[in-house]
């Protein structure tokens, strides 16, 4: 593949589900038909006229109903994966309604090779590539991530109450402040990465079916690969694969909703629209704005859409017909999707590439560990030097054991630290022999040969420590048929070489059929040779009816969509509605309940973060005139205002409020013990209640409405009438 930068489509394939066990039971119509090898779906609506005309849509690929995971996976994706193992960014999204199948094509059947999707398929070709990998050297890491209600949660994180921020950087863009990523070293591992980010994924939600239709998932793996150029340098490509499932594309209803659950409902998909409202720009060649910003999503992915990043967008659909709207909906958005250019580029040489760091910690351990080794055999020779003549030899064998590799040294070190520890024990068996010397100096000795036993001790330690922590660094350092269990098989080879060609040849099979598809249309008036008027008068009404039909389809199309935008409009416009009745109500507060020096104090501070796309108050530093601090200063001794030492003791001894030196208002108080009692009213006896009641019973009644008392529509008890007796 090349690192040309020209520009190439985001590729659109479209994949009907087939009909579930509970579409089958109410015999719903199937709406939906799938021409795989013209990559057309045609949609047909069941309410319409007979002669009504089917919509058809064409696509890069089309999947039906019977289409096997591993069939999309060589077809679609697996090109993909491949230029992300070249230093490419890559994104696959899956859209479309709830229950279309954007799980399934994402991550399939777990425990299932033949029905899992492109996130475990994807682990399993990467790991192959890197065991076939020659002279080259991996690392391979993985993060997750969520987006609900636009705010980032980092699903591989302990804590899941964090939320992360977006941030910028000139040179890498976009990226999440944060993030954990972990380096894996085989397929489990990552397999088991993804597990965790799953089960975190439904830990804090109530209703995992509802959270995962309203909140994008984002698998990112990053692969960075490091080879030794035409040049003698080491030079280091990092491709990185956005793995999407995004949020139900369903239009979320609105109606009924308020207060903080509207302010809920426009988040929600706030994200999702963006995306559309991107696309459409970027389709569009008129708008020279296109609205990244808007949202975290399109933030985060902005390279994958018209940017330098690789795409490819998977559109889900069903096939029964009460779908059909929504299945248009989806088909319609994925066909602008289609003519969206980005710029692919392989990332070489990014001044953040986590192996560069790998291999730069691992050179320097590595020079300890020398170092250590240097110092031991500097004692060892003067050792021998003491000894006479084994010397020289010595030497020689030293320069060869530089060039040992690890398996050897580290039996050589055993030998070594053996060596020592047996010197330093017949040296103390010695002095215990050793009849000449007092009681005194033969402990003293001993204690010295004790210390340096621990020395030594401690020394052999400390150096299989860093041997330890090279031999893991270096682990996760992939290289070809080593770190991995090597599958190579040559046979296996071939065939997936064949079965890319054929992928590959169907592609442009498709490619060809849609071209003569077009071809035909066009050069319709070039066959102008007739034999007879007839024939021309036939040949003319049939080209005729062929137009026509098409007017109408485009004819019904535009009213659709006309339609559909309309709709959108109107949906937008209540929200609208709704969210200035609610800015009304905050102004009316605000200008009769607040203070107009502290709203003037407010507003004074606040600013619109750009970054975090929010208002934010600045701290309160100074007022200005009269240099005196906002902030009541804590005094020297901590408190907030002096206080006596009996009060300091008392404050120790119990928690009485008296002597607290914080603001009385902000403490939690006790209600005091009541001591007095509710007035029931006067005792009077049964008799003279009914009198009361007879002298009342003559007034005229008070209709008094209590209804408009609470500003939320008609509740049962809101329109009783309360009797009163009139006042004379
Ligand atoms: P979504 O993630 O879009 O809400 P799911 O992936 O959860 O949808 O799919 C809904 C159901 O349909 C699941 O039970 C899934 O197994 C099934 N399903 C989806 N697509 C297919 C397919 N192509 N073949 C078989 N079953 C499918
Ligand atoms: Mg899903």
């Amino acid at each position: 593949m090349s690192k040309s930068r020209s520009s190439e489509a985001v590729k659109v394939v479209v994949r009907c589900r087939p009909m579930n066990e509970w579409e089958k039971a109410a015999s719903f119509q199937k709406v939906v038909s799938v021409d795989v090898k013209l990559g057309q779906v045609t949609v047909r609506n069941p309410k319409g006229a007979a002669q009504e005309h089917p919509k058809v849509f064409t696509f890069d690929s089309v999947y039906d109903w019977d289409s096997r995971q591993v069939e999309l996976y060589d077809e679609t994706f697996r090109p993909l994966v491949d230029s992300v193992l070249l230093g490419f960014n890559g994104t696959i999204f899956a859209y479309g309604q709830t229950g279309t199948g954007k799980t399934y094509t994402m991550e399939g059947v777990r425990n299932d090779s033949e029905r899992r999707g492109v996130i475990p398929n994807s682990f399993e070709h990467i790991f192959t590539h890197i065991s076939r990998s020659q002279n080259q050297q991996y690392l391979v890491r993985a993060s997750y991530l969520e987006i609900y209600q636009e705010e980032i949660r980092d699903l591989l994180f302990k804590d899941q109450v964090r939320r992360l921020e977006l941030k910028e950087r000139l040179d890498t863009g976009v990226y999440v402040k944060d993030l954990s990523s972990y380096v894996t070293k085989s397929v489990t591992e990552i397999e088991h990465v993804m597990n965790v980010g799953n089960l975190n994924r439904s830990v804090g939600a109530t209703n995992m079916n509802e959270h995962s239709s309203r909140s994008h998932a984002i698998f990112i793996i990053t692969v960075e690969c490091s080879e030794l150029g035409p040049d003698g340098q080491n030079h280091i490509r990092v491709g990185k694969l956005n793995l999407v499932d995004l949020a139900g594309s369903e239009r979320q209803s609105k109606t009924g909703v308020q207060g903080e659950r509207l302010k809920e409902a426009t988040k929600i998909n706030l994200s999702l629209s963006t995306l559309g409202n991107v696309i459409s720009a970027l389709v569009d060649g008129r708008s020279s704005h296109v609205p990244y910003r808007d949202s975290k999503l399109t933030r985060l992915l902005q390279d994958s859409l018209g940017g330098n990043a690789r795409t490819v967008m998977v559109a889900n659909i069903g096939p029964a017909s009460y779908n059909v709207e929504e299945t248009l909906t989806t088909l319609r958005y994925s066909n602008r999707a289609k003519n969206i250019k980005n710029r692919p580029r392989v990332n070489e040489d990014p001044k953040e590439a986590l192996l560069r760091e790998f291999q730069e910690e691992i050179v320097r351990l590595k020079e300890q560990l020398e170092k250590r080794l240097g110092m031991r055999r500097r004692r060892q020779r003067h050792r021998l030097g003491d000894g006479g003549e084994e010397q020289e030899e010595e030497e020689e064998e030293e320069d060869e054991e530089d060039e040992e590799d690890g398996d050897e040294s580290a039996a050589g070190d055993a030998e070594y630290w053996q060596e020592q520890q047996e010197q330093l024990e017949r040296e103390c068996r010695a002095i215990m022999e050793d009849h000449s010397l007092v009681a005194e100096e033969k402990l003293r000795l001993l204690g010295e040969k004790e210390r340096k036993m621990e020395d030594l001790q401690r020394e052999r330690e400390a150096g299989e420590m860093l041997a330890a922590k090279i031999r893991a660094m270096e682990s996760k350092l992939l290289v070809g048929g080593r770190n991995i269990v090597d599958h190579t098989n040559e046979q296996q080879k071939i065939l997936e070489q064949k079965q890319q060609e054929i992928a590959e040849q169907k592609r442009r099979e498709k490619e060809m059929q849609q071209q003569v598809e077009t071809w035909d249309e066009e050069t319709l008036e070039l066959k102008e040779t007739y034999s007879s008027l007839q024939q021309e008068v036939d040949i003319k009404t049939k080209k005729l009816k062929k137009l026509f039909a098409k007017l109408q389809a485009v004819k019904t199309e535009i009213h659709d969509v006309q339609e559909e935008h309309i709709k959108k409009r109107q949906e937008l416009e209540q929200t609208q509605n709704k969210l200035t009745r609610e800015l009304k109500l905050k102004q009316l507060i605000i200008e009769n309940f607040i203070p107009m020096e502290e709203k003037d104090k407010s507003v004074h501070r606040a600013f619109f973060d750009e970054e975090d796309n929010c208002w934010k108050l600045r701290p309160i530093i100074r007022v200005e005139e009269n240099e005196q601090m906002m902030m009541r200063p804590v005094s020297a001794v901590g408190y907030r205002r002096p206080l006596s030492q009996h009060a300091r003791t008392a404050m120790i001894l119990r928690p009485d409020p008296r002597y607290r030196a914080d603001n009385i208002l902000q403490l939690e108080q006790d209600l005091p013990t009541r001591n007095t009692r509710d007035y029931l009213g006067p005792d009077i006896t049964s008799k003279m209640a009914t009198m009361l009641e007879g002298v009342v019973r003559d007034e005229d009644d008070i209709e008094v409405d209590a209804s408009g008392f609470r500003g939320s529509g008609p509740t049962p008890t809101a329109t009783c009438g309360t009797r009163m007796p009139r006042p004379r």
